[in-house]
This record gives C-alpha cells, structure tokens and sequence, in this order.
C-alpha cells in the first residue's frame, strides 16, 4: 500500500463497496485541478470539451472491455438499477404483451414487481421454496411464447447465488440486472438485449447506472414516456438529455482504466477466481461454516455463509469488525454472514478473512 494512503480497512460490503485503491489516489491527486484544466471535474460544464471527452473515454473503454461494437448503445443514467426495474418496462413491455421474470432472489422479486405495474408479466422458475439458494435448471423455467423480453439477474446480491449457463431465450430479448457481477468475468454481453447496472459495486460509485442496450430497441420506447425515461431520447443525446452525473462518469471511467491495466474481463476474471476459491474452500473445510448457496450456483461475488448459531454469528461478526474487517453481517432478509468481495476487493483480504475463520473456529468452536 502507498505510504501516501492513510489506513484502510477490509471492506465487505455488498455496496456501496471498495473501489480501487489507484482510482481513489488518481481521484485525490486531480481532486482540486485536473491537470491541464485548472478546475475540478466537478466545476465543469458537462457541455465542456474536457467533460465530452472524459465521457468519450469512459464510453470507449465499456465498448473495449465489454467487446460490444456500435450494435449496441452505451448509456450512463442515474436513479440506480431500481430505476432501471420501472424503465425496462416503460420502453420494452408494450400494451398487449407480456415479460418473463425468472424469480432468483429478492433484487428479481423486486424488478418483477416493478415490471407489473406497468404491464402482463410472467414470474418463472423461482427458487423460492428453495430460499433461493440456487439458480433454476431450465426444465423449471415456462418462457411465453413472444414474450416481449426476458428478465434475468445474473447475480443475487443477496442470496449469493450466480448464472453460468445463460438461459435459452431464441428471438425473445434477455433483459439482465447485472449490478453485483457485472465485468467480473467475461460474458457473451451480445447475448442480451438490454444489460443494466448500478456503478457502486464494479463500476465505480453510486450515482451512475450503465445501460447496454442493443439498438433496434431502442425502437420500442413509446413516445410518449417521460422524457428521462425514454431509453430512446438518452441515446439521441449520449446520455447528456441532462446534467449526467459528471464526477461518478469520471470515477467509472478511471474504475475501467484500472480493468483494462490487470488484462481486462479475463485478467480480473482469474483474481476473482482465485479469491471466491480459497473462501470457499475454508467455507467448506470443517462444517462449522456452512455455505447457503448450492455448490453449482455459487457466486464469485458474494460469499454467504452461516455458523452454528446465531449468537456465533453475532459474535463473528462483532470480533470481525474489530479486526478491520468490516461488512460482512448478511443482509437483514436473510442473515448470516456474506463477504462481497468484487473487483476491487484485495486478495489480501480475503486472506486475512480466512485467516480470522479459522482462529475465531479454534476458539469458539
Ligand atoms: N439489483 C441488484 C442485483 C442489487 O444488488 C441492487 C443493490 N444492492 C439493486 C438491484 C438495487 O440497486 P440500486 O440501489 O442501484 O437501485
């Protein structure tokens, strides 16, 4: 770590949660004057040659990173990836039609609930009964034949759970919440017609949502939406209908910059590898942990795992903390423990969390 860098902790959280250590000292550094520029990125116009070309930049690199060419439009909006469960429909779903909603989690309840107050949708394949500790195998999803898109969540916060095998979808869109596990592995992103993501866990801070939308939808945004929720009319402007949020664009952009110098999608996919390996593996070494997520389904970004007890738990979690290592209780919903450990998070840390299972085991278990 720089000697610059005053300490920081092992920060679990599921997000907002730890960005890369170089875009927050970059940040620091042009804080007060980008060079060249004599003001902050914040006090810029985002109409300024200088904000056009960082949002340009930053544009770019999801394009490199992400593999998509000029098929699909980039959009960086606000409101988080909740706005997104209301938009995806306002622009997609159509009178008469209906969306397929594959139920893995609270986050995908959450967007199907969304979706129904705009139109007919159609929950399937839902984990439940099952606490949602697994993906559903594809015998258990019923997809509506022209179905106006499918909606996916690629990666369940809260639950701990992934997709490895996209689904089957034919002609039909694949509409995806990648927000917990977006560009931590390559993906075949041309196979969705619609990705979206709030920043604050891979992409940079909160504030900013990235929308990959593939172009020929852009044709079903009604025009009669409101105006900041027509997918449309954000990609006539390149995301500057209004005042985007400058500083987040920037820090997702330097966030990418980063990616692209470990080797992109499969240089940050081997480190993730790695990391979610070893926890698992001391996750599953003696019992005493026990892992929630069915092995097939596991995630790479959110580890989730109870104790014996919850009063283990409570006390884990407290003795954790006081270690500098923080976040890691489970979502209220489901308690437990859940380590998020995303792109940014050290390898370090997780060694050092691994490290505090097994002595907090040899005394308490
Ligand atoms: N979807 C998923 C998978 C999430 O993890 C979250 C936030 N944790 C959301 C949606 C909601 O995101 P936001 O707070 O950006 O609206």
């Amino acid at each position: 770590m720089p000697s610059s860098t005053v300490h920081r902790i092992y920060n679990f959280s599921a997000g907002p949660a730890v960005m890369p250590l170089q875009v927050l000292e970059q940040a620091q550094r042009e804080l007060v004057s980008l060079p060249g520029v004599g003001m902050s990125v914040m006090e810029i116009s985002h109409r300024s040659k200088t904000f056009e070309e960082i949002l340009a930049r930053a544009i770019a690199d999801i394009r490199e990173l992400s593999g998509l060419d000029d098929r699909y439009q980039v959009l960086l909006l606000q409101g988080g990836a909740s706005l997104q469960f209301s938009m995806v429909p306002m622009n997609l779903l159509g009178a008469g039609r209906t969306a397929d909603y594959i139920d893995t989690g609270s986050w995908a309840d959450k967007a199907a609930k969304e979706a129904k107050r705009v139109g007919d949708v159609n929950v399937t394949g839902s984990t439940k009964a099952d606490n949602y500790s697994r993906i559903p195998n594809p015998a258990e999803v019923t997809l509506t034949a022209g179905a106006a898109y499918v909606h996916i969540t690629t990666n369940n916060t809260i639950e701990g759970t992934e997709w490895t095998d996209l689904p089957a979808t034919g002609q039909v869109p694949l509409v995806a919440d990648a927000s917990s596990n977006i560009f931590s592995r390559p993906m075949p992103f041309d196979r969705f017609g619609l990705l979206y993501a709030g920043a604050q866990k891979n992409l940079g801070p909160s504030g900013v949502t990235l929308v990959l939308i593939r172009q020929d939808l852009l044709e079903r945004s009604p025009a009669n939406l409101p105006t900041m929720m027509n997918y449309k009319v954000q990609a006539e402007n390149n995301s500057l209908y209004n005042t985007p949020p400058t500083f987040g664009i920037y820090l997702l952009g330097l966030t990418m910059k980063w990616l692209k110098s470990l080797g992109g999608l499969a240089g940050i996919a081997a480190i993730n590898q790695r990391k979610a390996a070893k926890l698992y593996t001391e996750v599953d070494r003696s019992g005493f942990y026990r892992g929630t997520a069915q092995h097939e389904s596991r995630s790479l970004m959110n580890v989730t795992f109870r104790l014996p007890s919850e009063e283990l738990e409570k006390l884990f979690n407290k003795e954790a903390t006081a270690n500098g290592l923080d976040g890691l209780k489970g979502h209220r919903s489901v308690g437990g423990m859940r380590a998020s450990i995303y792109n940014a998070f050290p390898e370090e840390g997780v060694d050092a969390l691994i490290e505090f299972m097994r002595e907090f085991e040899r005394t308490r278990g």
